[in-house]
């Protein structure tokens, strides 16, 4: 790729990203991670019960809230909750409440 095309490509791919100057979850990527195949429900709510505990320490709660909402559903959390699919809220069975 040319000079000009990967700029233009870093443009698009970070054009409209939220600033989020001081990320809590920086590093921590472990505990915010969708499920993975097979993972224990227990152990997937556990963790995600971590990674809201961090969003709620976190400098940029509010401009990550925001962008979230325009985000679709990963199994991440992303701004103090986890969104799921229909498909993988059903295997987890009880959703995560924060
Ligand atoms: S609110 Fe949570 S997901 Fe968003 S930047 Fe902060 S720590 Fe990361």
């Amino acid at each position: 790729m040319n000079e000009s095309g990967t700029e233009a490509l870093l443009v698009r791919i970070l054009t409209n990203q939220p600033r989020l100057s001081g990320a809590a979850c920086v590093g921590r990527s472990e505990v915010f991670d969708p499920a993975e195949t097979g993972e224990d429900p227990d152990d997937v709510r556990y963790r995600h019960e971590v990674a809201a505990s961090i969003c709620r320490t976190c400098p940029a709660l509010n401009s990550c809230r925001d962008w979230a909402e325009t985000e679709r559903a990963s199994g991440s959390v992303i701004a103090e909750r986890a969104r799921y699919t229909r498909r993988k809220a059903a295997s987890i069975q009880q959703p995560v409440l924060f």
